[in-house]
């Protein structure tokens, strides 16, 4: 028997959640944002869930040329472009639209010898600082893409910093749209944050990413609670020991949890080489047989502790549920000081993977 932990991939909430999507952004296509091998669920899992999409966006080439090798025909943009002038052979040949942020991007296309010209995304930096052109040069770079015989058509394309807090994204969208005000091409704006919350950013493509998988932008589960989003992974395992304690008994690595009291506790077979985080605190939410309670101590490799004191009926072998359906993924990331984005993504290769729908 392999040890009891599993990841559940619920392929019908990928189809719930580009709806979801459709009705925020009515008017736009959708760009499913499908990078570091889909959010850590699989790639060739889930592609296929998400087929009713308008495109698909990476940043791999490998991950491309794996979208088109499994029968994806339709577009596919590179979110960070190429990254060296030779890639511009696979990109032509596999038909991949590729972001450009940086001048050598366009004297690579110009440059280079394609079958047919590449359809490309002019990356303007509005604010963000991390890729693209300043906005002050939209127009500049533009009329240079146009006069370029290897590039078909052109859209811009902007991020946002701060879609998902109060700052917002005035600045960056009236600083993009005036540089652009002038410029006859198609908008591609929105992150999910942007999707969900600032309408006017919209634009021809929104590029949502999180919130295909049922997480919040924000962190915060409260967020999109209204939303109708569903959560597309749910990490479970079970109970493989019992202990009870004593008063003034450590559990763990460092002790770092002392027992105040008499108190039962639970091993769950789940630990960081599985992909959840040491740094998760005790506190930590964890659901055990439909009840909520909390881990105690330090994570370890490949085990962790939890509180079997709201939950008396739990024995081993019982179930636990680590983030998914009952317990929200933003729940636990906010426990630990990071993100459901970071949690999914590090979900561990060693730890199976169900196929549900
Ligand atoms: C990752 C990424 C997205 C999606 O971001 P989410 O916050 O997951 O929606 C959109 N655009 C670009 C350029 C990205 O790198």
């Amino acid at each position: 028997m392999p040890r009891p932990i599993s990841a559940t991939l619920h392929l019908s909430a990928f189809d719930n959640n580009l709806n979801v999507i459709r009705n925020c952004a009515p008017q736009s296509k959708v760009w499913s944002v499908v990078k570091a091998n889909a959010y850590g669920h699989g790639l060739s899992r889930i592609w296929e869930s998400l087929s009713a999409t308008d495109g698909f966006a990476l940043l791999d080439l490998n991950e491309a040329i794996l979208l088109r090798e499994k029968g994806w025909k339709g577009p596919i943009l590179l979110l960070e472009g190429f990254f060296q002038p030779q890639d511009l052979t696979l990109l032509d040949h596999y038909r991949l639209t590729t972001t450009i942020h940086s001048d050598w991007q366009l004297e690579a296309i110009q440059r280079a010898r394609l079958s047919a010209p590449l359809n490309v995304y002019l990356k303007l930096n509005s604010g963000m600082n991390r890729l693209g052109f300043p906005v002050r040069q939209a127009e500049t770079v533009w009329q240079w893409a146009k006069s370029i015989a290897n590039i078909d058509q052109i859209t811009l394309m902007t991020h946002f910093a701060n879609a998902d807090n109060p700052t917002g994204v005035a600045q960056q969208f009236n600083d993009v749209s005036d540089a652009s005000a002038n410029i006859p091409a198609p908008r591609s704006f929105a992150n999910s944050a942007a999707t969900l919350w600032h309408s006017q950013t919209h634009g021809d493509w929104v590029r949502p990413g999180i919130i295909l998988y049922g997480a919040s932008p924000s962190g915060r589960t409260a967020d999109i609670a209204d939303t109708g989003l569903q959560p597309t992974m749910s990490l479970c395992s079970e109970i493989i020991a019992v202990q009870d304690l004593s008063k003034g008994h450590g559990v763990g690595y460092g002790s770092r949890y002392q027992a105040s009291d008499a108190q039962r506790i639970g091993v769950v077979a789940c630990g960081y080489a599985d992909g959840y985080p040491r740094h998760a605190p005790t506190g930590t939410p964890a659901w055990v047989e439909g009840v909520l309670t909390r881990t105690l101590g330090t994570i370890s490799m490949d085990m962790m502790m939890v509180d079997l004191t709201p939950c008396p009926q739990a024995v081993t072998g019982s179930k636990v549920e680590l983030w998914g359906r009952n317990l929200p993924i933003d729940d636990v990331a906010a426990a630990a000081g990071t993100v459901g984005y970071e949690l999914m993504c590090a979900l561990a290769t060693r730890v199976p993977v169900k196929i549900e729908n």
